[in-house]
């Protein structure tokens, strides 16, 4: 972001008084004072528990340049930038950054898998030209304004993720962003606490749609009923991908394993080809059809995507497998909401094939009224999948145990405790026979499964 002091206070429309700093640039914007450096504009955001407000002298201190604040403070440390809400007044500033932007902005939204689009689309746009994209998940109404405004301009694609909890959320976000093109990877049964349920979800996604500039393209997932309803109801243009249908444009479908990975077959617009990728998982097929029409659709031919795809890796924690001795170990601990916890599960036996599978999950969080009904059928699956032992942790115990009761399953649930005892029942439950156990480790964020991965790979 090049702009000025005053510049930024008239793009956020924010009081700056007469100061020797007005006519200096900032070098980055920053939220947090613990990684403020010298010379950035920091915004004060009164968080749950911190006050960025009582932070200045900290953020003065390392040389910040200027502080935007929402209240009064005398003889603040540096120059002040005051506006009614801070919040409001950095989607504002990212809304004119990405104003002056001259390339191309794609918006990704969806239930499950946009960090895992937005990654491998930038790693396939990469073949064209820079690349700016969101820090991590940095996704929500802070998060998406501040990844915008680390970008300099001079990049040839944004590939930013937004994040959604209530209905409402995307408004805000889908009106900074202007996308040219916007990624709809799925809708589903996530975050139903503040969505209700899965039209609504889609609904709330396809905001982002609606916000499409003048010309602008969704590349939407035609597998989703809900989806295609909600994408017909806002008028706008769309390329259709698939991991099902042989009508859609752009289908992705799943071959088979290999040593190091997954086959896969793309066809995009007619033209077919197979690639041999580093995605373990049937259900990565999905993934795989919305970057490649996505960066189909932003000019890449289907020779460059195969190529690149051969070459792009999976961001941490979202389904990596690695080997530890006998252990075959696949970490999803991410997060995890019905949609991708079904399809993981399936993915984890279709790679155990008819050998040994250990399920170590954690709750799904924020289901709100279907959290009980969404754990039964979590049971119920896990015992479709005929695990060796399914660990346990967090909320709805009870529900899961009752799936698996229905499903014929009385025994294998067991309550996950620390990650040595859990290394210590693993190495006992498997002491007698030598093959190799899948074990697939996947639950919300809260419950921190990494810590098992971690435990059960250094103990190998
Ligand atoms: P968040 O809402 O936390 O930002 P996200 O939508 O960015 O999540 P990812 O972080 O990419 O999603 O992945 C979250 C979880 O969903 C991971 O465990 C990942 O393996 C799984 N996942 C990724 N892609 C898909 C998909 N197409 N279908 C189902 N699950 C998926
Ligand atoms: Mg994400």
């Amino acid at each position: 972001m090049r702009m000025t002091l005053r510049q930024i206070a008239a793009a956020m429309q924010a009081a700056l008084p007469v100061c020797e700093a007005e006519g200096r640039t900032p070098a980055a914007i920053s939220t947090d004072s613990r990684t403020a450096a010298a010379g950035t504009l920091f915004f004060c955001i009164p968080g749950e528990r911190f006050d960025g407000h009582d932070f200045l002298a900290d953020v003065a201190a390392k040389g910040a340049l200027a502080a935007v604040v929402e209240r009064d403070i005398p003889n603040a440390p540096l120059p002040l930038l005051r506006v009614e809400a801070v919040v409001p007044a950095l989607g504002r500033l990212a809304l004119a950054h990405r104003c002056q932007y001259r390339g191309k902005v794609v918006g990704v939204t969806g239930s499950a898998g946009k960090t895992t689009v937005k990654e491998l689309l930038a790693h396939l746009l990469e073949g064209l030209g820079p690349v700016a994209k969101n820090h991590k998940n940095l996704n929500n109404h802070i998060g998406l304004p501040s990844s915008m405004l680390a970008a300099t301009g001079e990049e040839a694609f944004w590939i930013m993720e937004t994040g959604v909890n209530f209905v409402g959320d995307m408004d805000s976000l889908a009106a900074m962003l202007e996308p040219d093109l916007v990624v709809a990877v799925n809708a589903g049964a996530a975050h139903l606490e503040g969505l209700h349920d899965v039209p609504t979800v889609a609904r709330e996604k396809c905001k982002l749609v609606r916000a499409l500039r003048e010309g602008g393209v969704a590349v939407a997932n035609a597998d989703s009923p809900e989806l295609r309803q909600a994408i017909a109801e806002t008028g706008r243009p769309a390329v259709w991908f698939s991991t099902e249908s042989a009508t859609a444009a752009c289908r992705c479908e799943f071959v088979s394993l290999t040593e190091t990975g997954g086959r896969f077959v793309l066809s995009l617009h007619g033209e077919t080809v197979e690639v041999d990728t580093a995605f373990a998982a049937p259900f990565l097929a999905q993934s795989l059809a919305a970057a490649a029409a996505a960066a189909h659709a932003l000019g890449a031919p289907l020779d460059l995507i195969a190529e690149r795809l051969t070459t792009a890796g999976l961001p941490e924690q979202r389904f990596h497998v690695q080997r530890a001795g006998r252990w075959i170990l696949i970490d999803d601990s991410y997060n995890a909401n019905p949609l991708s916890m079904t399809a993981a599960l399936d993915a984890a036996r279709a790679m155990a094939g008819q050998g040994a599978l250990v399920l170590v999950l954690g709750e799904m969080r924020e289901l709100g009224e279907v959290a009980r009904a969404a754990h039964e059928a979590l049971g119920a699956q896990a015992a479709g999948l005929a695990p060796a032992a399914v660990f346990w942790t967090g909320g709805q115990r009870e529900a899961v145990a009752a799936g698996l009761a229905r499903a014929g399953e009385t025994d294998s649930l067991r309550e996950l405790a620390a990650p040595e005892a859990f290394v210590h029942s693993l190495n006992e439950l498997f002491a007698r026979q030598g093959d190799d156990v899948v074990v697939v480790f996947k639950g919300s964020r809260a419950n921190r499964l990494e810590r098992y991965v971690t435990a059960l790979r250094d103990a190998a």
